[in-house]
C-alpha cells in the first residue's frame, strides 16, 4: 500500500507512519463492518499463516483505539475516494450506491474447471473504480471492494449448505509489476475480503515466477499460452482448499493456470472469487 507522498523523508518517521497507515486503514473498514454485519474481531490468522508469513502490522487492536490513533482523523478530514466529497467512510454511502447498482446478482459464473463467483459486472462504477484501483494508484478501492464482496460471500445460497475451510490467496503480481504499482490489487481486496469473512489469507502460498505479457491486449488462445508456468505453489497447499481472489475474471486463463498449480501441489479443491467480469460473458 503506497504512502502519501507528502510524507518526510527519515527512515524511521515513514517506517512508524507506514504501521500507523495500515493498522488505521485497518481500523476503518472494521467500523464499517461492525455497523453493517455484525463483524467485531479481526480474522485469526492459522497456524500455517503465522510460521510462513509473520505480519505484525496486522495485529488485532480494539478499533476504537485504532481510531484515536489514526493521524489521518487530525490532519485532514475523510473524503470519499470516489467523489472526494467529505464523507464518514472512504466510500460515501451515495457512491456505495451507486456501485451495487452495478452488482447484477451474477453469482457462480463457471463450474467447469473451475467454480468462480463474480460479485458484479464489469461496467459503470464498477469498471471505472476498478481502472482506478489497477491504474490510478487508488488502492483504497481495495479495501472498499473486500467490503462488499465479504458482505455477499455471505449471505451466497451456495455456502448456506456446505462449510470449506477456504484459504484465501489472491493471484500475485510479478516482482517488476508490483514495484511499479506499490502494491497488488487482487491482495488488496483479499486481504480485507478474508478478514471480514475470518479466513486465513496467504497471499504468499501462491508466488509468480515469470512476467507476463498484459492480458487484456491478447486473444483467448494467447491469454492461456502467455500465462503458462508463470505461478509457482507452495508445498504447504497439499490438502488445503484454496480460495482464489483476482479483480476481473475475462476469459479465466489466469485463474485456471493459478488452480491448475495449486491442484498439482496438491490442494485439495481450488475454486475462485472475483470482484467483476464483463457484462454478456458465457
Ligand atoms: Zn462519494
Amino acid at each position: 500500500m503506497p504512502l502519501p507522498a507528502t510524507l518526510p523523508n527519515s527512515s524511521i518517521i515513514r517506517k512508524q507512519f507506514s504501521i500507523l497507515w495500515r493498522l488505521t486503514g485497518n481500523a476503518c473498514v472494521g467500523d464499517h463492518a461492525e455497523a453493517t454485519t455484525g463483524i467485531t474481531e479481526f480474522q485469526a490468522q492459522d497456524k500455517d499463516s503465522k510460521e510462513d508469513h509473520a505480519q505484525p502490522e496486522k495485529l488485532p487492536m480494539p478499533s476504537i483505539l485504532l481510531d484515536q490513533l489514526n493521524p489521518l482523523k487530525w490532519l485532514a478530514p475523510l473524503t470519499c475516494v470516489s467523489c472526494t466529497r467529505r464523507a464518514e467512510q472512504r466510500l460515501c454511502t451515495r457512491c456505495r450506491q451507486g456501485l451495487t447498482h452495478w452488482q447484477r446478482a451474477q453469482g457462480l459464473v463457471a463450474r467447469v474447471p473451475l467454480r468462480v463467483w463474480a460479485w458484479g459486472a464489469y461496467t459503470g462504477e464498477v469498471e471505472r473504480a476498478l481502472y482506478q484501483l489497477k491504474y490510478d494508484r487508488a488502492y483504497e478501492w481495495g479495501g472498499i471492494f473486500g467490503e462488499i464482496i465479504a458482505a455477499w460471500w455471505q449471505d451466497l445460497p451456495e455456502r448456506q449448505s456446505e462449510y470449506t475451510p477456504w484459504h484465501v490467496v489472491p493471484i500475485p503480481l510479478s516482482q517488476e509489476r508490483l514495484q511499479t504499482r506499490g502494491y497488488n490489487q487482487a491482495e488488496e481486496i483479499s486481504n480485507t475480503f478474508a478478514r471480514w469473512v475470518r479466513y486465513p489469507h496467504l497471499p504468499h502460498w501462491l508466488e509468480r515466477v515469470r512476467a507476463t505479457q498484459a492480458q487484456f491486449s491478447l486473444n483467448p488462445q494467447e491469454r492461456a499460452a502467455n500465462i503458462q508456468g508463470a505461478f509457482r505453489a507452495r508445498p504447504v497447499v497439499r490438502g488445503r482448499d484454496i480460495l482464489l481472489v483476482d479483480d476481473i475474471y475475462t476469459t479465466g486463463a489466469t485463474l485456471r493456470e493459478a488452480a491448475r498449480m495449486l491442484t498439482e501441489a496438491g490442494a485439495r479443491q481450488v475454486a475462485a472469487l472475483v470482484v467483476a467480469r464483463p457484462l454478456g460473458q458465457t
